[in-house]
Parts: C-alpha cells; sequence; structure tokens
C-alpha cells in the first residue's frame, strides 16, 4: 500500500463511529483529500492537537486505491495559528477561507498556488487584526486560481474597454455573465450590480498581482464595498449554493467600532 507524504491543511474534520475522525486535509501535492484517522479521538498522543481545524502539518498517509478515503498514519504540526482559535473575527474569516477552499477545490486535483495561497493567508489572520480588504483579495485570487476568474477587462456585450468606457457614465457586473457590462449595454437591472470601472481595475489588479505585492494594496471605501457586494455573491453563483460561514461574516462586517474590541 503506497505511503505518502506532503504538507497539508485540515479545512474540515468529523467524528466518525466511536474513535475516528474524518478530515478533509488541503495538501500541496494532491489537492484536497480526504481521510479517516483510525482512533484519533481515543488516542489522544498519537494526534495530539494535529488534527485541529488550521492545523498546518507535515501528513504521512496510505493510499489504497488511488480514489476515495485515505488512512491518516501520522502528522508532525507545523503551525497551529493559535490566535486564530482565540478570537471571534478571526474564526469566523478563518472558517470562510476554510470552507471556499473545501467547495471550490476538486479532490485530488494538486493546486500549490492555492495552497500557498491559503497558508499565507492564514498566516497573515494569525499575525495581524483581520482586515476586509485580506478577505475581498482571498476571493479574487482563490476564483482566479480555481478557473472562476470575473471577466472585468471590457464589456461582456459590447467589448468596449476601460478605455473606450471611460464616456459611459455607469457600469455594472452581471452575474449570469461573470462579466462587466456598461451603462449603454445595461438593459434592465436584473441580475446586475454597480460596479466601478475603479473597483473593475482593481480586482482585475489583485488577481494577477505578486502575492508579496498585496500587502501593499489598499481599497477604497466605494472599492470596498462594491466588492462586498459583488464577490460573495458570484461565489454563491459560481458554486451554486451559499457558503455556511457567509452568514456569520456578514453579522461582523464591515469591522467597524462595533466589533473593534472583540
Ligand atoms: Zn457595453
Amino acid at each position: 500500500m503506497p505511503l505518502h507524504t506532503t504538507h497539508a491543511i485540515v479545512i474540515r474534520s468529523l467524528n466518525y463511529g466511536e474513535s475516528d475522525k474524518i478530515i478533509t486535509f488541503f495538501t500541496r501535492d494532491f489537492g484536497k483529500l480526504k481521510g479517516i484517522a483510525k482512533g484519533a479521538r481515543r488516542s489522544k498522543k498519537r494526534f495530539q492537537n494535529v488534527l485541529g481545524l488550521f492545523s498546518h502539518l507535515r501528513l504521512i498517509f496510505f493510499d489504497r486505491e488511488g480514489m476515495g478515503l485515505v488512512r491518516v498514519e501520522s502528522g508532525d504540526l507545523l503551525h497551529i495559528f493559535p490566535k486564530i482559535r482565540e478570537d471571534l473575527k478571526k474564526i469566523y474569516c478563518g472558517n470562510y477561507y476554510l470552507e471556499l477552499v473545501n467547495e471550490m477545490a476538486g479532490e485530488r486535483e494538486a493546486n500549490p498556488e492555492a495552497f500557498d495561497l491559503l497558508f499565507s493567508f492564514l498566516s497573515d489572520l494569525d499575525g495581524m487584526a483581520p482586515e476586509e480588504e485580506r478577505l475581498r483579495m482571498f476571493e479574487i485570487r482563490m476564483l482566479s486560481l480555481f478557473g472562476y476568474r470575473p471577466h472585468l477587462i471590457r464589456c461582456g456585450l459590447c467589448k468596449r474597454d476601460w478605455e473606450e468606457l471611460k464616456e459611459i457614465p455607469a457600469a455594472f457586473f452581471s452575474f449570469e455573465k461573470g462579466t462587466l457590462v456598461c451603462g449603454r449595454c445595461a438593459k434592465n437591472g436584473e441580475g446586475l450590480v454597480p460596479l466601478s470601472l475603479g473597483t473593475a481595475r482593481l480586482i482585475d489588479q489583485v488577481s494577477q498581482m505578486e502575492l508579496a505585492m498585496l500587502h501593499r494594496l489598499r481599497f477604497t471605501a466605494q472599492a470596498l464595498a462594491e466588492s462586498r457586494g459583488l464577490l460573495p455573491r458570484f461565489i454563491t453563483h459560481q458554486l451554486g449554493k451559499e457558503l455556511k460561514s457567509l452568514k456569520g461574516l456578514r453579522g461582523i462586517l464591515p469591522f467597524n467600532s462595533k466589533f473593534q474590541n472583540s
């Protein structure tokens, strides 16, 4: 039975039977993997803290058939991101990151860039106060890495680009088409949300910018409001369902004074 090793982040954990756990990992080399950890709830020593949500570990597993559940042999804990677990706002953001990856990632489809992105955003969340900009950046990058990138460079109908659209006062985003729609082409408002060219340009920039450069980027209040109205809804549209963690997240957004000290 082949034995494998890979870096993994625990994105879901379920109790199974009397003593086992079924864990969903997002791994660097194998993409999303579901595995059974036999006796994980009984033998605390063997899997101590290793299989908690958010844990980053070196996972060792058996894969009998190259499909279905793998068998978790052991794991070396590398990062536990302890501060995420201590702060309600961080937990909401972190849960959203994990659920988004769980829903977008295909099983056993390696996506090392998405793994590195998740790791980087969990590290930031652990080390800094949560910022809504980071949430929006995470959504934009993951949409792009998993093949759902919205088309924002030109109007999806008349194909005019940003330069040509400058004269047209309003622009929108169409969830149905996944594209920018200019004010001239927008006949009725159904399935459309307002999207200024500035925000369209920003979102497009974020989707291709080097990860290290992202930290310096700032959203204007308008860009933040527009992307808040657009991105989660676009993700819902693409996945055909709303992420469960969105509800909790909505309750604390925007990150303003009300929850500043929580
Ligand atoms: Zn148009």
